[in-house]
């Protein structure tokens, strides 16, 4: 069943879409990372975790495990104390564990840049990966987290109920620059159009706004 809000316009989609790419231009992920090891592990830990907080727990982890051969041989309570401020933290630190443990022994040490492989590591779904991709490699793929759904559903872009409905509708809306409407619109749903007190008065697409009903990704 479809979430009831109404449809942009073909016209709006392009108005929408021609604001993002001149606002975010350039625009990447908040994360702090030096390699394709670390961007997987701060993907992984910003899982229902703010930004900022997974930048305060890396540099510390990093320095402990700075690549995925000391992160497979570390014991669990070892990364679950590293890590413990952010949440779900005693899942993440098994699933880190489990993820280093494969690229060790699938890949010899190197993460494997590919949407499919990527998606064979423990904890890495579909999201994580399209994340990384785009953040990696610029590959012209969306991800939906909880501020691409909600901004997505505020402006009318999306009706989907689930987070990878909406993925698949962005997608074919926005067709192209996906990597950069991924950054556009997370950075937006995080400093604009929060789910709580939205900045409405600061927004640029404001005369596009459907509702400012709060809506949860599934
Ligand atoms: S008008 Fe407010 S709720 Fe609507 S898109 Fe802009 S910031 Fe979000």
């Amino acid at each position: 069943m479809a979430i009831k809000v109404k449809k942009a316009t073909k016209k709006e989609v392009e108005i929408i879409k021609e604001r993002f790419l001149e606002r975010y231009s350039g625009a990447v992920t908040e994360l702090e990372y030096k390699n394709l090891y670390e961007l997987v592990v701060a993907v992984a830990l910003s899982a229902q975790c703010t930004d900022k907080r997974v930048n305060l727990i890396t540099p510390s982890f990093f320095a402990k495990f700075p690549s995925p051969k000391e992160l497979a041989q570390a014991p669990l309570e070892e990364i679950k104390e590293l890590i413990k401020t952010c949440s779900f933290f005693n899942n993440k630190a098994k699933n880190l564990k489990a993820m280093a443990q494969r690229v060790m022994e699938a890949y010899g040490g190197e993460v494997p840049l590919d949407e499919k492989e990527l998606k064979t590591l423990a904890g890495v779904g579909q999201k994580t990966a399209h994340v990384i991709m785009i953040e990696y490699a610029g590959v012209n793929l969306m991800a939906v987290d909880t501020h691409v759904f909600r901004v997505a559903h505020r402006l009318g872009l999306s009706q989907d109920e689930t987070a990878l409905k909406t993925e698949e509708t962005l997608t074919k809306l926005f067709k192209d620059n996906l990597q950069t409407l991924h950054q556009a619109m997370v950075l937006f749903g995080r400093y604009i159009c929060t789910a709580k007190n939205p900045k409405c008065d600061e927004c640029f697409l404001s005369e596009f706004c459907k509702t400012k009903e709060s809506f949860k990704a599934k």
